[in-house]
């Protein structure tokens, strides 16, 4: 089922996990341990993100470097289709940009079809650890707009080889992502939100957001968005911290804000147990707050952390 179409449904807000696919040499029952505990809940939807490949060089015996291509988080596809076998939960696969030529893109997409996949999360993805800024693949898609129009495209049965007549048409509902606290990238927020609205004009049918650790964001956000004419479902995404190297390396990795109050419960902790009382404790009164906002869906990032997430969504 749609995204679309379970907050159509909904009776009460619901709730949705994100999580990563497991590392090169890990099994799905890693994916399962971390989910089933979370069931219990009854998902709307899981995400799955998606790891491009990127390259490093392997030391030879001569001396020399070969350069090679390693992806250590593979099977973004694969588990959305063990997650809707294995629990009936719909899988949102997340597709990028980065490292995929539009044909790739196609088949990949065709693919999802196939396994009766009906959600993309259309993103671009960030730079190559090698790369200063985003570089697409000669022929792939630049921004995130513009893989949303080559899904849209496919939905309307149009394919990149001209001579597909009357090819089937798919039928993907599409998330794109936006950003409380403005894409690191983009000069201001009045810009980014034109791009965001690009996005949903071209098709996309709701947003999430990146995590944000103060509400008050959320809420100033979500106004722009509807000033902006943007008026389709802003899904606030949300993220427990749990060690006190975050406290720097959030900032630095997601381009967020850590509220003061936060960060000094954090700064007086002495273990990373101690901090994660703190994070399920901001991120529980993070929760209430949005859901008595009246936000249709709390979508957590798990990120190997699913413990946490249920403590604060028991607690709901
Ligand atoms: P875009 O919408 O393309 O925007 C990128 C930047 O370009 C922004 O600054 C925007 O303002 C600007 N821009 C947009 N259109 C134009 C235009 N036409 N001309 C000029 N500038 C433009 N990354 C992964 O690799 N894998 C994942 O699974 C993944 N999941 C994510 C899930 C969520 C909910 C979020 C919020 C992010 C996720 N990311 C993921 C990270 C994301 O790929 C990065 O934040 C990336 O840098 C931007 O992606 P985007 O889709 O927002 O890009």
């Amino acid at each position: 089922m749609k995204v679309t179409e379970h907050l159509k449904n909904a009776k009460n807000i619901l709730v949705s996990f994100e999580i990563l696919p497991p590392l090169k040499g890990k099994t799905i029952n890693s994916i399962y341990d971390h989910l089933d505990p979370l069931m219990e809940f009854k998902p709307s939807f899981i995400n799955v993100t998606y790891h491009r490949a990127e390259h490093t060089f392997k030391k030879k015996a001569d001396g020399t470097f070969d350069k090679v291509e390693v992806r250590k988080r593979p099977g973004t596809v694969g588990i959305c289709a063990a997650i809707m076998n294995h629990y009936k939960v719909d899988a949102v696969p997340h597709l990028i940009c980065g490292g995929f030529t539009k044909r790739e893109t196609e088949d990949a997409l065709i693919d999802l079809h196939f396994l009766g996949i009906d959600n993309v999360l259309v993103l671009r993805g960030d730079a190559a650890r090698n790369e200063t800024f985003f570089e697409a693949e000669p022929d792939g898609n630049q921004y995130a707009l513009d893989l949303l129009k080559q899904v849209v495209d496919l939905n309307n049965g149009i394919y990149i080889e001209d001579d597909i007549r009357n090819g089937f048409r798919t039928d993907f509902c599409m998330g794109v992502a936006g950003y409380p606290e403005k894409h690191f990238e983009a000069p201001n927020l009045a810009t980014d939100l034109r791009y965001l609205k690009a996005k949903v004009d071209a098709g996309a049918e709701y947003v999430v957001t990146q995590m944000f650790f103060d509400n008050a964001k959320y809420f100033d956000y979500v106004k722009c968005c509807r000033a902006a004419g943007i008026n389709v479902p802003i899904i606030p995404g949300l993220k427990p911290i749990s060690s006190k190297k975050q406290v720097g390396l959030i900032p630095r990795t997601f381009h967020v804000d850590i509220p003061a109050d936060l960060s000094n419960e954090i700064i007086k902790c002495k273990t990373d147990a101690d901090v994660e009382l703190v994070g399920i404790e901001w991120l529980t009164q993070q929760s209430r707050e949005l859901k008595k906002s009246g936000v249709p869906v709390l979508h957590y990032y798990t990120l190997g952390k699913s413990r946490m997430i249920y403590e604060v969504v028991k607690q709901l």
